[in-house]
């Protein structure tokens, strides 16, 4: 397979400077191994993402001098093929309804001594409702709302060894996934991860290049893929550009925004420079410092 990478975003906001970082990151990577760099707009969260944000990052990348080609595969556009895919770990019998709340979990777990959060402040589950029989699953898939869990231990057995993966350096990681995770949300049957990884064999990708804050994903993708038998592709996640304080660089920080640089007169040429040489990932300007950012980068 020809080698070839994507940059991904989801519009929930105006891209930022990291956004940029990551997405030059990519570009970089395609230019030095003759690879093909796709966009995809990952918009499936209808109460987060917006048509603005979407012509928001078409008009900040080209300012940035990306190119991509077209058409740009837009989630919201291939429900069908998600759908499909919980549909095959259906029949595998590897996922099960959920039908617990935020508040049911929190509760059940507090009765078990349990701490209800991950290290990253994800919400653990307790497997409640990995047990119920299925009439019990099909009559209350009539009334209640539900999500779909991937039975983790159920899955892994069914691999059968250990899931490694090696990433582009060569390193060896494994899988370590805490709980029964959810592969389809309770609005649209199918969630982030399954999405990913479905786009990610369909578009022939072989190289995902992301930021290290995608990298606990990993090994849920990686087991996805086994189970529904698609291609694996080789991993790298870059560190994240930070403020010279040591915070991440997020969509709260207004004044990061590709746009407010455009509108402050930054020259794209300039700012690219900046991030492509930026051994230290330190985004090196105070939010409010307008006039160091325009002494440097206009
Ligand atoms: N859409 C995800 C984000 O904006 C990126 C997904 C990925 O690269 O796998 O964080």
């Amino acid at each position: 397979m020809p080698p070839k990478t994507r940059f991904a975003p989801s519009p929930t906001g105006l891209l930022h400077v990291g956004n940029a970082y990551s997405a030059l990151t990519c570009q970089h990577w395609a230019a030095a191994n003759q690879a093909g760099l796709l966009l995809r707009i990952e918009d499936i969260d209808f109460t987060r993402c917006r048509a603005e944000f979407i012509d928001g990052i078409y008009e900040d990348l080209g300012w940035l001098g990306l190119t991509w080609p077209e058409p740009v595969r837009l989630q919201s556009q291939h429900f069908d093929d998600y759908r499909m895919a919980i549909h095959r770990l259906r029949e595998l019998g590897l996922i099960y309804p959920c039908f617990c709340t935020r508040k049911s979990i929190q509760q059940e777990m507090e009765v078990m001594g349990l701490a209800p959060h991950a290290e990253d402040e994800s919400i653990l589950y307790p497997g409640i409702c990995r047990g119920l029989n299925t009439a019990e699953q099909v009559s209350r898939m009539e009334q209640d709302p539900f999500a779909w869990r991937l039975n983790v231990g159920k899955a892994m057995a069914r691999i059968g060894q250990p899931l490694q993966w090696h990433d582009e350096k060569g390193n060896s990681h494994r899988a370590v996934i805490d709980h029964d995770v959810v592969i389809g949300r309770k609005d649209i049957s199918f969630s982030y991860h399954l999405s990913v990884v479905v786009d990610d064999a369909i578009q022939g990708i072989t190289h995902i290049i992301r930021g290290v804050d995608l990298e606990a994903c990993t090994g849920i993708h990686r087991l996805l893929q086994n189970l529904l038998e698609l291609p694996e592709p080789t991993y790298h996640h870059h560190a994240l550009l930070q403020t010279a304080g040591g915070e991440r660089l997020a969509k709260r920080h207004r004044s990061t925004t590709l746009r407010s640089l455009r509108v402050m007169g930054v020259n794209p040429k300039k700012l690219v420079q900046l991030l492509i040489e930026n051994r230290d990932m330190v985004w090196p300007f105070a939010p409010d410092d307008h006039a160091g950012i325009i002494r440097q980068l206009a």
